[in-house]
């Protein structure tokens, strides 16, 4: 019986959505598993992306070993490069998932620092106190892997996201024989994927959209403008099966898709019919009827491919009047405005829009309840731990477990970011909790403080009020009268009144203030902010920024 416990540590990705990541500890040793990106939850200015908290990774620097990675969506692998900027160690992966991530290496200056491994479904490798084996599992991406971590302590195994796809488009189903082996012998706990814990049945295939995007092959009378996340390979598969056989040429748009469409083709992940592509001005020269343009871009993204399109600011190409849209994904949380108006735009230029609101021209890559079912039969975890999921979808995920009698109540744990959660052969309790939380990320891949992004949100609710006072350093006068600037507060021809009242309110201040006061720039300062911020808020409710600025005369 081992002595040391084994602890799992979730750094992201539990209770939100986005942003998964994940820490494995025994024995002084740590691997990660995945490291994602999200968005933020809240209103953020100039926020591009956010990504985990690294106190952990600092505080346990010395015992990381490895990043184990299950697949090559960005809410798992898009904090890979900042991670390996705290600590650069092996990262592990499939090729299609370490291809995708040799571009961001690209963009972040790591290609020659970077030490990266690429695995194949089934490998087995020994990280330390770790072994680890990566086993197939099918989801709206391909080469996707959950990973079974044989520890001291027993078997975890992780998921990564999965659905049971029996007929995928590209490569084999889910392996669910080397699940259920490793149930055979014995499973200490499963992490399992939990974003449609809600959803009853079982997720469509893949194959399930083929259908509706034939119909829209069979009846669009002009160009076929489609857009899906890029990396969604077995959709990719289908449009151009499809654009084979109904004689479309297909146009790729946007730098993602041109990117990964190349590696997923390189990779063998894709079979593209021979001469299909043809460049944005050979387009114009193709009637209507046979051109398919696939952009990138189906989040609404106003820098996309795909609203560049709708909004005429591409060079060659634009929707028009005839045209089918189709919209074949999901929309992610919080980008339902964005994509909104991409789909007003398409309508106002006269085409036709299909989303998955029409037809069936998107399915989830996720598992839903009775997936979940088939992964915990095969499994037989003594603990089930849900993650990926915001908190209600971590409760479902334990609601439906248990009432299915599939696992006993007592041995379902949810738990939080940051958790400890401890486990012997025997029990898995919580015992204590590491910091975790979010950084924002600017477009250029800088940290941003909260405390700027606080400011940002200030300024663009209330505005800015700045107050400038000429002072004598000596005998405390002023020199002039104040001067006020304002930016988004009101509009300053309009409030002549109220301007001039602030005005007054700072010379007032300064004349009233003692001598002392007066020459003390900072204390002085202070006084005619808080002045002006009791005036403002009594008089119009409002709190801009009030920035006092003194000058030496
Ligand atoms: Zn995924």
């Amino acid at each position: 019986m081992s002595e040391e416990k084994l602890e799992i540590i979730p750094l992201g990705g539990v209770g939100v959505f986005g942003m998964n990541m994940l820490a494995l500890r025994y024995g002084g040793e740590t691997i990660i598993i995945d490291a994602g990106m999200g968005f933020p939850e809240e209103d953020a200015p100039g926020v591009d992306i956010v990504i985990p908290d690294f106190t952990f990774i600092d505080q346990y620097r010395d015992e990381i070993s490895a990043i184990v990675l299950t697949h090559g969506h960005e809410d798992h692998i898009g904090a890979v490069p900042f991670l390996l900027k705290e600590v650069n160690v092996p990262v592990y992966g499939t090729h299609l998932t370490l291809a995708f991530l040799e571009g961001k290496f690209e963009e972040h200056g790591l290609v020659d620092s970077a030490s990266i491994h690429a695995i194949e479904p089934r490998d087995r490798l020994t990280l330390g106190n770790f072994e680890v084996e990566w086993m197939h599992v099918t989801h709206s991406l391909t080469s996707c892997t959950a990973v079974a971590v044989t520890t001291p302590v027993g078997v975890i195994i992780h998921s990564g996201d999965f659905k049971i796809d029996e007929t995928p488009v590209v490569g084999p189903s889910t392996d669910l024989q080397r699940l259920t082996e490793y149930g055979d012998r014995g499973v200490l706990a499963l992490l399992a994927d939990s974003t449609n814990a809600e959803r009853p049945g079982r997720t469509q295939s893949e194959r399930a959209v083929a259908p509706a995007l034939e119909k829209v092959f069979e009846e669009a009378p002009g160009r076929i403008v489609l857009s899906c996340f890029t990396s969604s390979v077995h959709r990719l598969q289908i449009v151009f099966d499809l654009a084979r056989d109904y004689g479309r040429r297909v146009v790729l748009l946007g730098r993602s898709m041109l990117r990964n469409v190349e590696i997923a083709d390189s990779l063998r992940q894709l079979d593209i019919p021979d001469g299909i592509f043809v460049t944005p001005a050979e387009a114009r020269q193709i009637d209507e009827d046979q051109l398919l343009l696939l952009a990138a871009g189906c989040q609404g993204d106003p820098m996309s491919a795909m609203t560049k399109l709708a909004t005429d600011q591409h060079k060659n190409l634009f929707v028009a009047e005839g045209d089918t849209v189709v919209l074949s994904a999901r929309q992610i949380p919080g980008n339902e405005p964005a994509i909104s108006r991409l789909i007003s735009h398409c309508y106002k230029r006269g085409a036709k829009v299909i989303d998955s609101s029409v037809d069936r021209v998107h399915v989830s890559g996720h598992g839903s309840q009775e997936d979940l079912k088939i992964l915990i039969e095969a499994t037989r975890p003594k603990f089930l731990v849900p993650v990926h999921g915001e908190h209600r979808q971590l409760y479902r995920h334990r609601d439906w477990a248990t009432t299915q009698g599939i696992v006993d109540p007592r041995n379902v744990i949810v738990f939080e970011n940051g958790d400890v959660l401890e486990l012997s052969e025997t029990s898995a309790e919580i015992t204590a909790t590491e910091p975790v939380g979010r950084t924002f990320i600017d477009s250029s891949y800088e940290h941003i403080e909260d405390l700027v992004v606080r400011d940002r949100k200030h300024l663009s609710y209330d505005g800015i009020v700045v107050a400038i006072v000429a002072i004598n350093p000596t005998s405390g006068a002023l020199e002039s009268e104040p001067e006020m600037v304002t930016r988004g507060f009101i509009h300053e021809e309009d409030s002549a009144d109220m301007l001039s009242e602030l005005r007054r309110l700072v010379e007032e201040t300064v004349t009233t203030a003692t001598h002392e006061e007066q020459i003390d720039y900072a204390v002085i300062k202070e006084k005619i902010r808080l002045a002006l911020k009791r005036y403002i808020q009594k008089s119009i409710g409002r709190r801009p920024m009030i920035i006092p600025v003194v000058v030496e005369v």
